[in-house]
């Protein structure tokens, strides 16, 4: 092989070793506004592949801001968002689903009158509807209830099957990344726990990579590799899980006083 062939190599190697170790997620100096109040204050956070990250935060901090930024609505006015290689701070929502990002928003925000079932083809619709059967199989195995309600119509579900149904949908697209806004918000402490097995699990056996927001401290920051504390649309901290929830400040900011 020549010497510019070899260096052509070289430099492909490198390159792709770089892309490799690039988080997957990469969020740099981001600032959203609501008309004219600045909800996000350039705000810097990075997402790997495989990794389990949780953002924590008063109410109103902007933790939703930031997740839905990172989903395109509402767009950031400053700063960068980077998935995957690839600058998307400009794009367009459906834009943004298409290149395996997915989100169970907070709310939840399924189809009420649409059954279980139709609810997880609208999920699986984003990639064409491929592998149904096969996912449909894997989500009702991860969530046993959705199976037994499988005809049922969502808006008549309970809170808790509601969150199930919303976290299945957004696995339906088959995604790289989960985007997962509150899910643990006014439910049963058993349900929650249901819930975050199942993330872990989805972590563990497929390597899903899972941003999430939450208000529960404590059984995000147990769930999640990394954290970032948000206050008033700043990152105030960041650490492991576990350093986060031995830290004096957040335990008493945001785990004393019955949150778990
Ligand atoms: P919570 O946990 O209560 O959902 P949060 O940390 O997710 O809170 P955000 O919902 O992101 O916080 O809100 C951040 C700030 O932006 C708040 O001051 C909120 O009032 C404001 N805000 C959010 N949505 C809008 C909107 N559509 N129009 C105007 N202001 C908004």
């Amino acid at each position: 092989m020549s010497v510019a062939g070899i260096n052509v190599l070289v430099e492909e190697t490198r390159a792709r070793t770089q892309a490799a170790k690039a988080p997957l997620l990469s969020v740099r100096g981001v600032s959203t506004y609501y008309g004219s109040i600045r909800a996000l204050k350039g705000v810097d956070l990075d997402v790997s592949e495989g990794e389990i990250v949780a953002l924590i935060g008063a109410n109103g901090a902007g933790k939703s801001t930031l997740m839905m930024t990172i989903f395109g609505s509402p767009q950031a006015r400053d700063g960068t968002i980077t998935y995957a290689g690839r600058d998307i701070t400009k794009l367009p929502t459906h834009e943004i689903a298409r290149l395996n990002i997915a989100q169970s928003p907070e709310g939840r925000r399924i189809f009420p009158r649409m059954t279980v079932r139709e609810n997880l083809q609208m999920g699986a619709s984003v990639n064409g509807g491929r592998h149904f059967a096969e996912d449909l199989e894997r989500v009702c195995t991860l969530f046993p209830r959705l199976k037994e309600r499988i005809d049922q119509r969502g808006g008549t579900m309970s809170g808790g099957e509601q969150q199930m149904l919303a976290i299945a949908r957004a696995l339906m697209s088959r995604p790289r990344l989960l985007l997962l806004d509150e899910p643990s918000l006014g439910l049963a402490p058993l349900v929650v726990k249901q819930i975050f097995n199942a993330v872990k699990e989805l972590n563990r056996t497929d390597g899903l990579t899972v941003f999430i927001v939450e208000q529960n401290a404590y059984h995000a920051l147990k769930l999640a590799h990394r954290g970032y504390v948000m206050v008033t649309g700043t990152i105030t901290m960041s650490g492991t899980g576990k350093a986060l929830l031995d830290n004096p400040q957040v335990k008493a900011a945001y785990l004393e006083g019955g949150q778990h």
